[in-house]
């Protein structure tokens, strides 16, 4: 074991001398009380470390270890539920062995070595596998846990048993004598391998009428949410953690305050899967790297979160993984950098930040999973953005949107309004829209894009006509005008707002989503019609129809939203010009 020692030190970063030999990655155990670092540069007999932990109290000359080991996460039983911090270390049991302080130098493997899980083998002695051969599977809650064979390895199967085993005894020998058992380490920075990359053509639905109807997200895509401060982006976040329809959830709360996350702790064990009736927690794992934790384990929790995606998707399920904040990842990228005195790039970003910032986002998408022609996985990233003071001009918004598919604005001045979700129309977009039309138009409706593409319109044209209206005031638009004003007011309010803490309103089901468009349409072409016959505007704001509209969110059942549309049109069609 190379052995060297702390020649200085700076924040988070530590150089050690004497380490010639060790590669980049490579993770060491920093000073006496061995924290854990991992090696960011080499110059000769130095090693540049960022290390995990806080070092306070470290001092020149204590010993450094290289373990020539890369930053590897535990991958197998007893992920799901665990609530980890930046480098898999599991936060209950950190706080259980040394209290509310974490104390430093703790290795607390990130999964349970000695639980029991029942293995039922898939696979018998003679047959052939490679890797992403299911050998067999466990049950973790109600999730189908596959054991699958690791990258890297085939061969023929010697022996395989069924029974009670822990993560690290063999369930499978090989012909070579090659042993397997159910837990696998993988290197964090490097994505784990799949057969090929499927087009994005099946949405993850959300349950949120503004993402699903107007700017929807694939599985496999990515969205990035900016936001100023206060405009929505954890509730977002939260609310896709809670309603996506994926298997796995990953949640990772990246250097925001304590509290926050402590809201996602304590609310999260609570709450109940709508589709499954199971508590929510049973599909997810949390990530905790808040603004009080050291900042080098904030830039490698987005890495243990997306292999932990990786290896739930190569067991063919769809994963949802959530960063709040990217923005407090590349903070720490830049306090990392900063220390090392490299050439600053944009506002003191590393010039480094657009390219990690794209190898992260590159490893979502749908996939064709290893060693199968059939099984299909997912891992969609969707990241908040926290730009200073709301300037989407800054590096991280900028980068992030030059490689994320979906584009969720939130608008402070909506927020301010209380418009929730905050999600500006204008600003938003999705280069999803085309690849997901089919899909859209034979699950939903045919017409589908037309009523999307017309409420975009009429969204547009409201900026239009309300310059107008601010110009030289509401009289000098023509009945037709004021009545598009009518309908977007409607949309806004009746259909784009929706609030996470209603109880029959936080999720809203697609084709419910599709039938409150359509009437919202059928208002519309009623109302162009009557206008067009000669009726005016106040007739129509006579009938008792919006208020009937305003609570169409409440209503349970399509037949109900259905039969609205249709009073709206009857109601419509019979007004008469008035004498
Ligand atoms: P950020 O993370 O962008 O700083 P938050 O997500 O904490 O902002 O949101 C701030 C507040 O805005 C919330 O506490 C809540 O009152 C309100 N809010 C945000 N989104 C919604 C929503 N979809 N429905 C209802 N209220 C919301
Ligand atoms: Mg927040």
């Amino acid at each position: 074991m190379k052995e060297g020692f702390i020649s200085r030190i700076s924040g988070p970063v530590v150089i050690a001398d004497a380490m010639r030999g060790s590669k980049m990655y490579d993770v060491v155990r920093v000073g006496r009380e061995a924290l854990a670092g991992e090696i960011i540069r080499l110059d000769g007999d130095l090693a540049v470390i960022q290390v995990y932990e806080d070092t306070n109290g470290l001092e020149i000359g204590e010993p450094v270890i290289n373990t020539y080991q890369p930053l590897s996460v535990d991958l197998g039983p007893g992920l799901i539920a665990s609530i980890y911090d930046g480098v898999q270390r599991p936060l209950p049991l950190l706080l259980e062995r040394s209290g509310n302080f974490i104390s430093r130098g703790i290795a607390v493997p990130g999964i349970d070595r000695n639980k029991k899980w029942e293995f039922s083998s898939l696979v018998k002695p003679g047959d052939a596998v490679s890797p992403g051969t299911p050998l067999g599977e466990v049950k973790e809650y109600h999730i189908r846990h596959l054991i699958l064979v690791p990258p890297g390895i085939s061969g023929t199967v010697k022996g395989i048993d069924s029974g009670s085993f822990s993560v690290e005894e063999p369930i499978c020998v090989l012909h070579d004598e090659t042993t397997i058992s159910m837990m696998q380490k993988w290197p964090v920075r490097k994505g784990r391998p799949y057969k090929k990359k499927l087009d994005p053509t099946v949405p993850l639905i959300t349950g949120q009428r503004i993402f699903d109807s107007l700017f929807p997200l694939t599985k496999g895509g990515t969205a990035m949410i900016p936001g100023g401060f206060g405009t929505g982006k954890t509730v977002s976040e939260q609310t896709l953690a809670k309603w996506a329809d994926a298997q796995i959830i990953i949640y990772i709360g990246c250097g925001e305050r304590g509290n926050e996350m402590t809201d996602v702790l304590s609310e999260f064990p609570e709450l109940v899967d709508p589709r499954t009736g199971l508590p929510l927690i049973q599909r997810t794992i949390l990530i905790a790297n808040t603004s009080n934790m050291p900042v080098a384990a904030r830039e490698a929790s987005i890495y243990t979160g997306i292999t932990i995606a990786e290896y739930y998707r190569d067991m063919g399920y769809d994963v949802a993984l959530m960063a709040d904040s990217t923005s407090r990842w590349g903070e720490a990228l830049r306090e990392v950098s900063g220390r090392l005195e490299e050439m600053p790039g944009e506002e003191g970003y590393p010039a480094y930040l657009a390219t990690r910032l794209a190898a992260f986002y590159e490893r979502a998408g749908r996939v064709v999973c290893l060693g199968s022609d059939d099984r299909v996985g997912s891992v969609t990233v969707v990241g908040a953005v926290s730009p200073p003071g709301g300037d989407f001009s800054e590096p991280i918004t900028q980068n992030t949107l030059r490689i994320t598919g979906t584009f969720w604005a939130l608008d402070t001045n909506l927020a301010y309004r209380r418009h929730f979700p905050s999600v500006n129309w204008i600003k938003s977009y999705s280069l999803y829209l085309d690849s997901l039309q089919e899909w859209y138009i034979r699950e939903i409706g045919p017409d589908w894009k037309e009523l999307r593409d017309r409420i975009m319109y009429l969204l547009q044209k409201e900026v239009e006509l309300q310059e107008i209206v601010q110009l030289v005031g509401p009289d000098a638009l023509p009945e037709s005008e004021k009545a598009i004003l009518e309908v977007t007011r409607m949309i806004r309010e009746d259909f784009l707002q929706q609030s996470a803490y209603s109880d029959t309103d936080s999720y809203c089901a697609l084709d419910k989503q599709y039938w409150m468009l359509k009437t919202i349409h059928r208002y519309d072409s009623g109302i162009t019609n009557a206008i067009g016959k000669g009726v005016s505007l106040k007739q129509v704001g006579a009938l008792p129809l919006r208020a009937e509209i305003a609570r169409m969110r409440e209503l349970g059942s399509i037949e109900e939203i259905r039969a609205l549309g249709d009073r709206i049109e009857a109601q419509l069609s019979a007004l008469e010009v008035e004498q």
